[in-house]
Formats: C-alpha cells, sequence, structure tokens
C-alpha cells in the first residue's frame, strides 16, 4: 500500500516540536503561547455548574444563545458594531477551527489567498488543502509593517481572500486605523472576504486601540471576525472560539461547519456566557498582559538581547544577532537543551524560512516564571 500526504511539504507544527523539547529537557517553556497560570475559579464554577444543570447535550449550531447574545453585547459595548445574534455569530472549536471552516468555505481549486509572512501556522497549509495557492508578502523585521502599494499589485481576479492578524502573532505588532483603511480601500468593488483574525484582541498596550474590522462598515461587509476565548480567559485547552460575519456570509460557512464539527463543547459555553455578563472580566486584560511585558523586558535589559516592545499579543521578540549568528531553530533549540529556556524561532513562520536571529518569548507566565527566565537570558 502506498499512502501519500496532501500537505507533502508540512512538518509537526513549531508548537509541538517545542513544547516537546521543553518537557523533555525540563527546560522553562516560553514557546507555544499558553499561560501557566489557572483561569479564574470563578468560571470554572460556572462551566462545573453548567455540566450539573443539564447543559450536556447539543447545544445549537451556532452555539449557545445565551453566549452568542454575551458575545453580540461585547462586540456592541467595545466596537459599537452589530452582529446578530441569530445569525452572525457561532461559536466554534478553538478559534483554529473558525480558520479551517472560513477557508474551507470559501476556497476553491486555483483562488489566490493573500497572507502576510510572518504568517501562523495553520493558514497556508489550509489554503493548500482545498486547492487554494497562498500569495505570501513577506514584511521585515523590526517593524513589520504592510507596504500596501504591494498588496495592490498582488491583487487579481483570482484573489479570494485576504488573510489579516491585529495584534499579530508572531510579531507583537498592531495594525493602525490606516492600515485598515488601506485594507478597506483594496477590497472595496471586489467580492474579496477578509479573514481578520483577532484572537488577542484584548491585550494591546501603551493605550492604542485594537483596530477591527468591524469598526470600518465597508470592511465589515466582507469580513470574518475571529476571535478566542482561550487566550482570553486563560484556558488554551478549552478550544472555544467564535466567528462572526454578515449574515449571508455565515449562511454559507454554516453550511460547512455543520458537518465539520456540528456544535462545540456546550457546558463550557454556558459557563463563559455567565462570566461574560460583568465585562471586567475581559476588559482588565491589556494592563494585566502590559504589566508582565514590561517586568519581563526590565528584567533583561541588561543582556545581550536587543528588542522593540510588543504592542500586542502576549509574545516578545527578542534579536539575538549580537550574540551569535546561528540559525534560528537552531540556537531555539540549543537554547532549550543547554540553557533550560525554550522559545519560538520565527523563520518557521516567514516566507523560505527567512532567518532575521529573532526568537519569540510568551510571556503570560507568572512573574517568578518570567524571573528564573531573566535569570538564564542575562547569562547568554
Ligand atoms: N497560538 C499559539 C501560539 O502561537 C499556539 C497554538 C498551537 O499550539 N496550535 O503559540
Amino acid at each position: 500500500m502506498q499512502y501519500t500526504s496532501k500537505l507533502p511539504d508540512v512538518k509537526t507544527t513549531i508548537f509541538s516540536v517545542m513544547s516537546g523539547l521543553a518537557k523533555a529537557h525540563d527546560a522553562i517553556n516560553l514557546s507555544q503561547g499558553f499561560p501557566d497560570f489557572e483561569s479564574d475559579k470563578t468560571l470554572t464554577d460556572l462551566v462545573c455548574k453548567a455540566m450539573h444543570s443539564g447543559y450536556n447535550h447539543y447545544a445549537p449550531m451556532y452555539g449557545n444563545l445565551e453566549l452568542r447574545l454575551a458575545i453580540s453585547k461585547k462586540i456592541e459595548l467595545l466596537y459599537n458594531a452589530s452582529y446578530l445574534p441569530e445569525h452572525e455569530i457561532t461559536v466554534t472549536a478553538g478559534a483554529t477551527q473558525a480558520i479551517f471552516t472560513i477557508i474551507n468555505t470559501f476556497v476553491k481549486s486555483g483562488d489566490e489567498v493573500i497572507v502576510f509572512k510572518p504568517a501562523y501556522d495553520s493558514y497556508e497549509p489550509t489554503v493548500k488543502l482545498n486547492g487554494g495557492l497562498p500569495v505570501a508578502i513577506q514584511l521585515e523585521a523590526p517593524h513589520f509593517s504592510i507596504d500596501w502599494n504591494l498588496v495592490r499589485q498582488k491583487v487579481c481576479r483570482r484573489t479570494k481572500m485576504i488573510i489579516v492578524n491585529t495584534p499579530h502573532n508572531p510579531s507583537g505588532t498592531v495594525f493602525s486605523k490606516d492600515d485598515m483603511l488601506q485594507l478597506q480601500a483594496i477590497t472595496k468593488n471586489t467580492d474579496i472576504i477578509v479573514l481578520s483574525d483577532e484572537v488577542y484582541e484584548h491585550m494591546i498596550y501603551d493605550g492604542e486601540k485594537h483596530q477591527s474590522v468591524c469598526l470600518f462598515p465597508e470592511l465589515k461587509k466582507r469580513s470574518f471576525v475571529v476571535a478566542s476565548f482561550c487566550k482570553t480567559f486563560h484556558n488554551t485547552g478549552w478550544r472555544v472560539g467564535y466567528c462572526c460575519a454578515p449574515k449571508d456570509l455565515m449562511g454559507l460557512f454554516m453550511q460547512v461547519h455543520q458537518f465539520n464539527v456540528f456544535c462545540v463543547h456546550h457546558p463550557t459555553q454556558k459557563g463563559i456566557a455567565d462570566y461574560m455578563q460583568e465585562p471586567e472580566h475581559y476588559l482588565g486584560l491589556s494592563s494585566f498582559y502590559q504589566d508582565k511585558r514590561d517586568l519581563f523586558l526590565s528584567l533583561i535589559k541588561g543582556s545581550r538581547f536587543k528588542f522593540k516592545k510588543s504592542k500586542g499579543t502576549y509574545f516578545q521578540l527578542l534579536d539575538y544577532s549580537g550574540i551569535t549568528d546561528e540559525y534560528d531553530v537552531d540556537f531555539a533549540k540549543r537554547l532549550t537543551v543547554e540553557f533550560g529556556i525554550a522559545s519560538i524561532p520565527m523563520s518557521v513562520f516567514n516566507l523560505n524560512n527567512l532567518d532575521h536571529k529573532v526568537l519569540r518569548f510568551c510571556f503570560a507566565k507568572k512573574d517568578d516564571t518570567l524571573r528564573r527566565a531573566a535569570d538564564i537570558l542575562n547569562t547568554i
């Protein structure tokens, strides 16, 4: 028997590789993005309560209605934008399933999808699985800003979708209002769908404002907003996220979603719905994580790593070009094995594995973990 891969170039995701290596070598794991502290007990109690009060069978396909109402209220409060809970919001098995299903719904053989590199590692394989052609635009460190004229040149009749991500993983940069206006102008009078990955919407620093596509009426009409509860409520293993889009787009999404997962874990949805009744449960996140970023950076300011402060997400890039010219994957592995600290090498997210000599560190960690990590980084 001979079996062939639909993704011959794809290896195991770097997140599993580096977390596995960290575990094997008992290293401090600042690689894969997840907190090393527990979710609020109030929330876990609410999920348990939901389990004990009968929320154990299928939720509606779009998701638990109370949760969709809570999401729509949140979006109204933060962005003054309206999505109908009945037809325009769907709860998904994490943001990754939303992304997968959106691409699967719309991308056909030969369609082009514009992605900005460094890009989160699920986008392009998912496009390819559906016969689509990723059109990658490489952004340059340390600013990772987008040359919208170049984007304009790449847009053509075959362009089906543009994938954007702000706050941006892995670079920690954010889109400005002008970026969004450029995106809006480029897609105007086209059928292009915008997939806007906004899973870090509540982690944005130094007084900046998150630029959601839903703030821009012309963009909102053609966009899916993808969001995550796992990031916001510190429980990445729960795999609950959601997406929002106008009714016509969401109707098409639902044709696929119904056969993909049908619905996601019901008691968790009910618990989160109850928890979201208090907006302070998600509104305080930026200052919580900004303090962690600032602590981490103040602790390593005397090290040989160079950095620009992360503007959003819970990731900080560190440039190690002053230390060694090793390939970043090799250096990240060596730091894990020899020094006991794990990070993510950036080149895996870049076009042709371009190596900027930069590693990504997750600062969603207890202060004590950040102190121990900094002690190591200061010796390198
Ligand atoms: N989003 C997380 C990160 O960037 C990892 C997700 C995953 O492990 N699949 O680190």
